[in-house]
């Protein structure tokens, strides 16, 4: 194995602003995917990027909403995960190797009723078998970036689940990094309980349709630009707004039609009016308990969760 070159590798995404770095030997991937990707691959990299805790104060206090998404979200992906992702595999290229570098295509979605929440629904492209796509979360956990919570995020030691990840994969063989035992999600729950459209059940499974029409603003009771008047169309109107509405993904889409009451953000990315809530609450579940790493001088959470009322009216 190349201890010189994964030391290289992991200064080399630490400078370009990687905070995690993780090796998986290829044989832990058993999808196919990767080998279909790259047939000599012998070593996927996993680089994670955290988010700010500051990136999530303005969604956390219901004051700034654009903050989030642009830099815990677009900048992270299409400003530093693609230029650390270029020099990590520059260096493999110094050292005689291949470098495929893999992050997330935000609008290449593996089938027609798999949306990612994050993006303007009119945006999504099925791609279906066409374009292989890993698994990212499998992905860091098989690098030993963190676990798997109860509500499909990863989380890490170091940032609970507010961190964003990428790969490379190499023909380089590298020592890989042990796998983590799951210690950090004891499910509590709290993610559950957060969401304010119900997207994740009991167990923490998503509901994907759900979790898009909420993520970018359809209740009410998370969303301080809702006017009073909003989807005077439908008639489960107050229930979509409550967050209470049952809806299959052809409504989902006219909701989503109607719910831009907030700028989105550029590279088609949405604004997130839930601003995550699903993982403030893990992270502050999380802190609360001592299990993260990084300490602050201050809580994260430093008043009560807020709601908003509920004011419907009809169209004039
Ligand atoms: S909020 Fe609780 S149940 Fe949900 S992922 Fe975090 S630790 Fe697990
Ligand atoms: S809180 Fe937001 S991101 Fe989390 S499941 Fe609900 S809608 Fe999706």
């Amino acid at each position: 194995m190349n201890k010189q070159l994964r030391e290289q590798i992991v200064a080399c995404a630490k400078k370009n602003g990687a905070d995690l770095v993780g090796f998986a030997s290829a044989d832990r991937f058993t999808d196919g995917v990767i080998q279909q990707i790259f047939p000599g691959v012998k070593t996927v990299i996993g680089i994670a990027f955290r988010v700010l805790r500051g990136s999530y104060r303005g969604v956390e206090e219901g004051t700034t909403y654009y903050q989030y998404t642009t830099t815990g979200v677009e900048t992270i992906e299409e400003s530093l995960m693609p230029g650390a992702l270029l020099r990590l595999c520059a260096c493999l290229e110094d050292a005689g190797y291949v470098g495929v570098p893999q992050r997330r295509n935000q609008l290449l979605r593996p089938e027609e009723k798999t949306p990612n929440p994050e993006m303007l629904h009119t945006k999504w492209y099925a791609a279906g078998a066409k374009e292989p796509q890993m698994d990212f979360t499998a992905a860091a956990v098989a690098c030993g970036l963190g676990e798997k919570g109860m509500s499909g995020t990863l989380l890490t030691d170091d940032f609970g689940p507010f961190q964003r990840y990428a790969f490379v994969l190499t023909d380089a063989e590298i020592e890989p990094s042990e796998i983590v035992p799951p210690h950090l999600c004891d499910h509590c729950g709290e993610c559950v309980k957060a969401c304010p459209g119900r997207a994740l059940d009991a167990k923490g499974q998503l509901d994907a349709i759900r979790c898009a029409v909420y993520y970018r603003g359809a209740s009410m009771k998370t969303n301080p630009y809702m006017p009073p008047e909003a989807y005077a169309d439908f008639e489960d109107r107050i229930a979509i707004m409550t967050g209470e509405a049952e809806f299959d993904y052809e409504k989902a889409k006219e909701i989503m039609g109607e719910t831009y009451f907030y700028p989105p953000i550029k590279h088609g990315y949405v604004s997130s009016i839930c601003g995550r809530a699903c993982d403030r609450a893990c992270y502050v579940h999380l802190e609360e308990k001592g299990l993260l790493n990084k300490k602050f001088v201050h809580p994260f959470r430093i008043r009560p969760v807020w709601e908003l009322p509920i004011i419907a009216e009809e169209k004039k």
